[in-house]
């Protein structure tokens, strides 16, 4: 390493270097307009995913590109760096990729010390013969690849953690800090609004020919039992895609969209020549017909989570939808990054703990 290149930037530069292994060649651009849609915390990732569109990017890699840009952001705590811990305060990410020209997808779960799980899922899609990696063998197949290992548990994150693990049992020996004490980033997190504010990435992108691609990327459940997965790496739940119809992703309560494989049902609803605003209020119709338990009912026996939907079509119209009223999505029509309202199902703010 030259001595002018210090630790801090070396690393930086090979972790964004890992975001490029498996990147398609640029192509010149083809005679439409690119789009791109992400959740509610992706007004970057739109932006970056859009520059890539714009310089010739394949769609996939340029959603990947966007994704990266929250993967490496330390104050998104659910996602990448700085991500919210398992119950044992280790930070375990999951990801997945599609690709519409090749209708290929590749999935990484319950990733540790890696900081770009979605940029892992590609070479899963492109160099095995597998969709999903799980674990200790995903991780050491980053590392084959040359992903350099990341800490990915920040101080803020591990406090939240000790806070939560202090606060879980009058019956232990822990004690949380009084309340006029506690750091302002631990009175936010534990507030009403946060998981609405964030919670997981979602970008589908369409380029300048017509061809889509889309990856979902997460830390997951905050404090989870240590190796659960949620949606966001399963394909049909988390993310899917026709290259001929659409591109739709999800964020909020996962178990929900692995019980109804949500995407595909929004795909689905594409081909049966349904607008994508119907397409993803189809998706969160279904979640509510199948939600027996009563734990997860309000006394109106309406689900007492949200789940949200963002669909992009083949043909540049895109929609999202959500359970409960308040959501957002990330929009780039080529022109500016914008955040537009979701249809909610339910015109009510989201239940206290939704
Ligand atoms: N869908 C993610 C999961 O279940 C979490 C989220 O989007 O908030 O892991």
């Amino acid at each position: 390493m030259p001595p002018s290149i210090h630790r801090r930037q070396f690393l930086a530069a090979t972790a964004s270097a890992s975001v490029l292994l498996g990147a398609a060649p640029r192509r010149p651009p083809g005679p439409g307009q690119p789009i791109v849609i992400a959740s509610a915390n992706g007004l970057r990732c739109v932006e970056e995913a859009m520059r890539q569109l714009q310089n010739g990017a394949d769609p996939l890699d340029a959603a990947i590109a966007g994704v990266a840009i929250v993967e490496a952001d330390p104050s998104d705590h659910t996602v990448g760096l700085g991500g919210i811990p398992n119950e044992d305060g280790v930070v375990e990410l999951d990801a997945a990729v599609m690709h519409g020209p090749t209708h290929s997808g590749g999935a990484v779960a319950a990733l540790r010390n890696i900081l770009h799980p979605a940029a892992v899922a590609r070479l899963v899609m492109q160099r095995t013969d597998h969709c999903l990696l799980v674990g200790d063998g995903a991780y050491r197949f980053a590392k084959m690849h040359g992903f350099p290992d990341t800490n990915l548990l920040t101080d803020e994150a591990r406090q939240i953690w000790l806070y939560w693990k202090e606060t879980q049992s009058r019956n232990d020996d822990r004690i949380p800090p009084p309340p006029d004490q506690l750091p302002p980033f631990i009175k936010a997190f534990f507030g009403p609004n946060y998981i609405r504010e964030h919670g997981t990435i979602h970008c589908s992108a369409l380029d300048s020919h017509g061809d889509l691609g889309c990856t979902t990327t997460t830390s997951g459940l905050f404090f989870k039992i240590p190796g659960r997965v949620g949606d966001s790496p399963i394909l049909g739940a988390g993310l899917w895609l026709d290259n001929q119809l659409g591109s739709a992703g999800s964020t909020g309560r996962g178990e929900a969209n692995l019980l109804n494989l949500s995407s595909h049902t929004i795909i689905e609803a594409l081909r049966q020549g349904k607008h994508p605003q119907d397409a993803t209020l189809e998706a969160c119709r279904r979640i509510v017909a199948t939600n027996h338990l009563k734990r997860l009912q309000d006394p109106k026996g309406r689900p007492n989570f949200d789940v949200r939907f963002y669909c992009l079509t083949k043909d540049g119209r895109f929609a999202g939808s959500s359970l409960w009223a308040g959501a957002k999505m990330a929009v780039h029509d080529g022109h500016s990054a914008r955040l537009v309202d979701c249809a909610p199902l339910f015109d009510e703010p989201p239940p206290p703990d939704a």
